[in-house]
């Protein structure tokens, strides 16, 4: 009998299973239906033995302290502070907007104050933030909004950004001043000798045993466990019972190329022309020398793996009833990004689980004394 069967090897499940390991009285079984541990975050040799990320782009950065500490048990980092520019108007200037974004743009040499002024006389008053147009016209206007977030936001999402929570384009700040950074967190860095190998290392404790290759719904009725964590989409868990949720996938297009570089930044975003939304070149975020080059493309669609949950009111509202049905379910937890269908970056998520840990402690304590105050009542009763 396992003490734990958690559903999932990525950040969410494999976490859990490494602090429950790591207690060294529980019995783990951690499962994947896919043939790697990593979740999204995997990452491989290709064929030409450059390191890329099987599932898009994973850029590490967190403000959290206790975060970088927990996860340094398991790698060395590089540090790495990625850069991303946008095709715009026929040009390649820095997002986040910033001076050197506007003054490139209109040919123009505002300081911070001057552009702060240039943003205010552009910017359309709104009495209430609701949806992801509102915060960039907001802040910068309706023509840099069109130049930068209308279509990307389009191509990403399926969707107007009027019909998204603000959320989504607040991910993206503007800036006054001249930092071309696409992160500004205190932790900026990659794990040096990749996040399959950090995931190999975080799982490599003896009482934790993983299946992959293995949907938790061909095993969920041989497997004997006490408990479950499930780190999957929670509208399947419940057989989509109060109906689907939405998610957006992506087909990833890779390709290499025999010279050194292709791309000037790790990243270039394409919001206005081209089907992809934007292409990474790998050694870049991995540092790898190389005399080829790998890239991704990034072609979002409707059907395919869940990837991103789409924040929008209606979608929220269909999640609160999962959670609630969730809740009613002893010993059964949720996390991660699928899980609590949150756009949770890596650090949010490896965060998430960590708490989770406490509280599964927690529970298991009060459990524990409950059984041993009911065992005295038994025998007091006996005597
Ligand atoms: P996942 O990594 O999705 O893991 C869930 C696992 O559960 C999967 O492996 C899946 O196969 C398994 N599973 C699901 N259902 C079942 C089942 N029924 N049976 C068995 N197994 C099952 N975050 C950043 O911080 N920085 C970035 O730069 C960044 N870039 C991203 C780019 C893209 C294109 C995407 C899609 C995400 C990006 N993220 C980034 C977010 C990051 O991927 C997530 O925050 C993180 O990987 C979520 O971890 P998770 O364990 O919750 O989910
Ligand atoms: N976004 C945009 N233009 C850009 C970059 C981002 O419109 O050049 C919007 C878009 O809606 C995107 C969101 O901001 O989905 C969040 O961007 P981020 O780079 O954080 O997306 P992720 O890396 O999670 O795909």
């Amino acid at each position: 009998m396992f003490d734990f069967l958690i559903v999932g090897a990525g950040f969410a499940g494999s976490v859990l299973a490494e602090r429950l390991a790591s207690l060294g009285n529980k019995k783990v079984l951690l499962i994947d239906k896919r043939n790697h541990i990593g979740g999204n975050t995997f990452d491989y040799y290709d064929h030409h033995g450059i390191l890329v990320h099987k599932y898009g782009p994973h850029i590490f950065h967190t403000n959290s302290h206790d975060v970088f500490d927990y996860l340094s048990s398991f790698t060395e980092w590089r540090q790495y502070e990625h850069h991303v520019l946008a095709s715009v108007d026929g040009q390649l200037v820095p997002i986040p907007i910033n001076q050197n974004t506007v003054n490139s743009l209109y040919g123009l040499n505002l300081n911070c104050s001057e552009l702060s002024d240039f943003f205010k006389s552009k910017a359309e008053k709104k009495d209430y933030i609701k949806t992801s147009e509102d915060v960039v016209i907001s802040v910068v206007g309706k023509e840099l909004y069109e130049k930068f977030f209308k279509g990307y936001t389009k191509k990403q999402w399926g969707l107007e950004p009027s019909e998204l929570d603000a959320s989504v384009t607040a991910r993206v700040p503007t800036r006054t001043n001249r930092d071309n950074r696409y992160f500004t967190d205190v932790y900026q860095s990659m794990p040096l000798h990749g996040y399959t190998k950090l995931f190999e290392n975080m799982l490599s404790h003896p009482n934790i045993k993983l299946m992959l290759n293995t949907d938790y719904a061909e095993v969920q009725n041989i497997i004997p466990f006490k408990s479950l964590i499930y780190t999957g989409p929670i509208d399947s868990y419940f057989n989509c019972c109060y109906g689907k949720l939405p998610y957006r996938s992506i087909d990833f297009k890779f390709e290499t190329f025999d010279t050194e570089r292709f791309q000037s930044s790790g990243t270039i975003n394409y919001p206005n022309t081209q089907p992809y939304t934007r292409i990474t070149e790998f050694k870049y975020l991995t540092g790898q020398k190389h005399p080829k080059t790998s890239i991704v493309y990034e072609y979002p669609k409707a059907e395919g793996d869940p990837y991103y949950p789409i924040p929008r009111e209606e979608n929220t509202k269909m999640y609160k009833k999962y959670q609630l049905l969730a809740a009613t379910l002893p010993n059964v937890y949720f996390t991660g990004r699928l899980g609590t269908y949150r756009y949770y970056n890596m650090d949010q998520v490896v965060a998430q689980s960590l708490t989770l840990f406490k509280k599964i402690m927690h529970n298991e304590l009060m459990q524990e004394t409950e059984y041993k105050s009911s065992m005295i009542k038994i025998e007091e009763n006996n005597q």
